[in-house]
């Protein structure tokens, strides 16, 4: 494929804080950008040059969306796989295939891939009942977690299941098919973003280290305190998949690390992700431009680490002290634009610098 050209449209699915991120780093590549959502007035509408508002479900809207791109990609996994089919049957070019985005959107098919692909993973099992979910309970133990197969992110749809009186009922108050995963007692969360260009050619940028706080991503720290043979291991995990999909675009895979210092996935993003925003100061080139080369098929640039960092979300509230932040010479301040800071939300985010 030849590199699209700056002027060309880079399409997006999605109008949230990592579509923004993206647009900004297309824009600055000299690409236009066109966003397409069922949700007006996102952080990433505000910034593109187009918007289309329309479902993801939406035929004749989505080939319009496509005829009017040079190549679509996406800012969240939970895009219907059948959006991205509908995309490329109506002509787009789509950037990770659909075949990534469907498996990674279920965590039971995600979780089956990884051990295919000799990857390890806590014992896992699917549940579409309570009494399958006792069976598994049996089989697994506890303390274990209770997911809903699709559409959990941050924490959410999980319920934990610590004594036998947890079990009971847990599987109605799940209400959706589940996959029960016996608990990891890990020593800490890494995640591995790495980029696949149309040539094949791989960019790994360093293994990052995350704390989580109700489910949701607090604070990234770089470099991960892990050895080095985390980091291959990472890295080769990492490979694996980017190459069996013949992916093109950023990917990300969350590992627990455990004790003997072996890895276990827990879950794989098809596309930049929130662990990797250090990257916009911290690298040679941000997980976003590193997308946007990917899909656009340019080459590759270097996920050369510059700065150690450290990243802290502005969850809810917490971005209400922006002024402080902002008078802070070794914070580098993101705000994404959302209108109202309720509880929970991802509002924006700090990156601290370490300067060497
Ligand atoms: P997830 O939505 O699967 O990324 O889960 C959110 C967070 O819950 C993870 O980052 C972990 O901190 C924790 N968690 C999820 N699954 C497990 C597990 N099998 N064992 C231990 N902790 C887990």
């Amino acid at each position: 494929m030849k590199p699209l050209p700056p002027g060309s449209t880079i399409g997006i699915l999605g109008g949230g804080q990592l579509g923004r991120m993206l647009a900004h780093a297309a824009q600055q590549l000299g690409f236009d950008v066109a966003i397409y959502t069922d949700e007006p007035d996102g952080p990433a509408t505000r910034v593109a040059a187009r918007t289309f508002i329309g479902a993801y479900q939406d035929a004749s809207a989505l080939a319009d969306f496509a005829r009017r791109v040079d190549v679509v990609t996406t800012e969240f996994e939970n895009v219907p796989a059948e959006t991205a089919e509908a995309l490329i049957a109506a002509g787009a070019r789509v950037a990770p295939s659909p075949n990534a985005l469907a498996v990674a959107q279920d965590r039971f098919d995600e979780k089956s891939y990884f051990q295919s692909a000799g990857i390890d993973t806590p014992p896992f099992a699917a549940v579409s009942s309570q009494a399958e979910l006792e069976a598994a309970v049996a089989e697994i133990g506890l303390p274990a977690i209770l997911k809903t197969r699709r559409l959990g992110y941050d924490g959410r749809g999980q319920i934990r299941l610590t004594k036998a009186e947890d079990v009971a009922g847990a599987y109605d108050k799940l209400g959706a098919p589940g996959i029960l995963e016996g608990f990891c007692a890990f020593e800490c969360e890494v995640s591995i973003i790495a980029a696949r260009g149309v040539d094949g050619s791989i960019e790994y940028f360093d293994l990052c280290e995350n704390e989580h706080a109700s489910g949701i991503l607090s604070r990234t720290q770089m470099p991960a305190h892990v050895s080095e043979l985390v980091e291959v291991n990472a890295r080769e995990a990492a490979k694996r998949v980017l190459d069996a999909f013949d992916y093109v675009g950023v990917l990300t895979i969350e590992f627990f690390v455990i004790g003997d210092g072996s890895l276990v996935a827990n879950e794989m993003a098809p596309r930049v992700h929130n662990s990797g925003h250090w990257t916009i100061e911290g690298a040679l080139t941000s997980q976003f431009e590193q997308h946007i080369r990917a899909i656009a098929g340019w080459p590759l640039g270097s996920a050369k680490r510059v700065a150690d960092c450290e990243m802290f979300n502005l969850i809810g509230e917490q971005a209400l002290q922006w002024e402080a932040i902002a008078a802070d010479p070794s914070a580098r301040l993101h705000l994404y634009g959302k209108r109202d800071a309720r509880t929970g939300r991802k509002m924006g985010h700090v990156t601290k610098l370490k300067l060497r």
